[in-house]
């Protein structure tokens, strides 16, 4: 087992990127505009620009004057310049790499499928939780990601998938928060970002909140306050393991809030919510795949959630460089969803999208190799 890294909760001084359109509550908007000497109805044309046509191109705004155009390029600061990106999956599964203002890298993961197309994005530039599996864990933090940074990795998804880069054009109807970072350690970022992503168009993106997961590694007291957000978007908890000796070494921050905690607080958010909670387990060859620890997760969920309220996200370990972890042989897998759905409890198998742009779950580590 790897020694582990330090949690990281509190915010590296960092210079964050200048105040950006999508920072802004549709009610502080107008008088941002007011500030640049401009009327205040300027501000709802704007909006219409980069929420509902998904511009953030001055030039395209023709219906401005060209005045007006160059003052309001101040709320329209580049945030994230794209660096490269890489395809594969049949041209399906497209990984971006992004440069924020101060040079950091961040990436995000756009998918079609069949009946919905999915960005997968980060939250923050690095992360601090440490987890020893995942390649974004083993380079630290860097720091949050602004709403506006987030907010803008799934404008440009929608964009692309809007003009057809998957092939043919499609709406992006799920976004998950699932790439580099820990969305709920930049919580107040994080839940302006899901009201700019989920207000009705042209206020916001409008996008359905049915649509978006928020995964954690399970920072107790940050679900609860989700939970009375008034977004009914799905949690998503990076369980991996459903006794406290094994994960206080694979999620650390079990350490702080333990496994009964974690579930406890996913169980009122169920509640609160009515949304069925996503349970993350990435299967690790002979580490987490027993049986009896199959039949553990399947008998703590329904005593502690409840069968109907959770659903069980198996992902096949994505092994980062230098780990000796390997994912699990297909028929241990398959054996671990059959005890987990002999508990009553529903249980899938993640598709594993992007495994050679290292775009898999778990591989975005942009900032380890600049
Ligand atoms: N910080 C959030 C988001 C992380 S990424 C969280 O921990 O939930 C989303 C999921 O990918 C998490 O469940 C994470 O544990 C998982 N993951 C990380 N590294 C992985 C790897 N190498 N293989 C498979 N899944 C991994």
């Amino acid at each position: 087992m790897p020694t582990p890294l330090p949690l990281v909760f509190d915010e590296p001084k960092r210079a964050l990127p200048p105040r950006h359109l999508a920072d802004l509550a549709p009610a502080d908007r107008k008088a941002a505009v007011s500030e640049l000497g401009l009327p205040g109805f300027r501000a709802d044309q704007l909006a219409r620009h980069y929420f509902g046509r998904l511009t953030a191109d001055l030039d395209e705004m023709t219906d401005l004057p060209a005045a007006a155009r160059q003052t309001l390029a101040a709320l329209l600061p580049p945030l994230v310049t794209p660096v490269t990106e890489q395809v594969c999956d049949d041209g399906q599964t497209r990984k971006s790499l992004w440069r924020g203002h101060d040079g950091v890298l961040a990436e995000s993961v756009l998918m079609g499928y069949p009946d919905r197309t999915t960005v997968c994005i980060s939250s923050q530039a690095g992360c601090g939780m440490a987890c020893p599996f995942c390649a974004t864990g083993q380079g630290g933090l860097q720091r949050n990601l602004t709403t506006g940074e987030i907010v803008d990795q799934v404008r440009q998804a929608a964009r692309a998938a809007r003009d057809g880069v998957l092939g043919k054009p499609t709406r992006l109807s799920n976004i998950v928060f699932m790439g580099m970072g820990e969305p709920l350690a930049n919580y107040k970022r994080v839940v302006a970002a899901l009201r700019r992503i989920t207000e009705p168009a042209p206020e916001g993106l409008g996008i359905s909140a049915r649509g978006v997961t928020v995964s954690t590694v399970g920072l107790v007291p940050a679900i609860d306050k989700l939970a009375a957000e008034g977004l009914p978007v799905t949690l998503a908890v990076s369980l991996h393991c459903p006794d406290d000796e094994l994960r206080d070494t694979l999620v650390p921050v079990n350490n702080r809030w333990n496994i009964a905690e974690v579930l406890g607080a996913a169980r009122r958010y169920a509640q609160a919510t009515g949304r069925r909670v996503s349970i993350e387990y990435a299967l690790i060859r002979d580490v987490n795949d027993q049986p009896w620890r199959a039949d553990l997760l399947g008998k703590v969920l329904r005593q502690q959630i409840g069968a109907k309220r959770v659903h069980v996200n198996l992902i096949p370990l994505n092994p980062t460089p230098g780990s000796e972890w390997d994912a699990s042989p297909k028929p241990v897998e398959r054996e671990f969803v059959r005890r987990v759905e002999a508990a009553g409890i529903s249980c899938t198998v993640r598709d594993t999208r992007g495994q050679e742009i290292d775009a898999a779950c778990g591989q975005l580590a942009a900032t380890a190799r600049p």
